[in-house]
């Protein structure tokens, strides 16, 4: 991989990456089309990352379907496929992590200590095998998304991080590989976590403006559903993630929620002008 990417490199191409964990649906095709329109040539990896996994998640039994997967990026048109087994990526001797710092232990990183800095150490280590210009991370998971802006700069390495949309499916639901975890009760239920969200966002046009009475409502939606626990809900500065009280500017509500044992997440951006 490394070899390749040099030689692309040299050429003068401008190589997108989009790296995933594999078990690919529409929101993963999307950050592809992304960069195909904006790079010569897109890299995808498709790597289960065990150091982002909490010792009572889900890595053993995360999907993968890497014939699909393949298929699916054949059909995408990408034109490579960087497939690394656990051992390439963290062979023995393997000590050196990469730290999320603050960002980390805030929101998702309250459940799940120790997931952000998993996704940062290997995020970097992608990053030095393909070397890309280019990367594209979904808004989906947003706080990922911010957290590995911050690692970018804080490295200086010469890659641009692209944010793209979240992808949802036709009820609202946002897709997600752990949709396939849920059953056909739990799916249905699962849909009152984009409806809170967009709760959210008509209280906002209809002038509230106090981000606890957004969050009580949201709560209180959530709670019609008997197979929903949420983990979080909160309001937060887009840029910072840090939480505000007052709906202004730009504002993310953002939130996790278990539906039945799967965790899932989600997020809105909320204007006010
Ligand atoms: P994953 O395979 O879950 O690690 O995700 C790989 C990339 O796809 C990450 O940048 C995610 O944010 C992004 N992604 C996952 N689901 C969606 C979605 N529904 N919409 C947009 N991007 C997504």
């Amino acid at each position: 991989m490394k070899q390749l990417s040099q030689k692309l490199k040299n050429k003068g191409l401008t190589i997108g990456f989009v790296p995933t964990m594999g078990a690919l649906h529409q929101g993963h095709l999307s950050l592809i089309k992304y960069a195909k329109k904006k790079s010569d040539v897109v890299i995808v990896s498709i790597f289960v990352n065990p150091l982002q996994f909490g010792p009572k998640e889900d890595y053993k039994k995360y999907p993968r379907d890497l014939k699909r997967d393949l298929n699916l990026l054949r059909k995408a048109k990408v034109d490579y496929v960087f497939c690394p087994t656990t051992k390439e990526m963290f062979p023995k001797g393997f000590k050196s992590y990469v730290k999320a710092g603050k960002l980390g232990n805030i929101l998702c990183g309250k459940s799940r200590p120790g997931h952000f800095d998993g996704v940062v150490t290997v995020v970097a280590r992608l990053f030095q095998v393909v070397k890309p210009d280019l990367a594209f991370f979904g808004e989906k998971d947003y706080q990922q998304l911010i957290i590995i802006k911050q690692m970018v700069k804080n490295l200086n390495l010469d890659i641009k991080v692209i944010g793209c949309p979240i992808v949802r499916e036709k009820d609202g639901l946002a897709m997600s590989s752990r949709n396939a975890y849920l059953n056909a009760k739990e799916r249905k239920q699962a849909t009152i976590l984009y409806k809170s969200l967009q709760l959210a966002k008509r209280m906002v046009a209809a002038g509230e403006r106090n981000a606890e009475r957004i969050k009580k409502s949201m709560r209180k939606l959530i709670a019609t559903q008997s197979l929903v626990k949420i983990d979080y809900i909160e309001v937060v500065d887009p840029k910072t993630l840090e939480s505000k009280e007052k709906i202004k500017g730009k504002n993310l509500v953002m939130l996790a929620a278990y539906v039945g044992r799967t965790r899932l997440i989600d997020n809105q951006i909320i204007y006010t002008y």
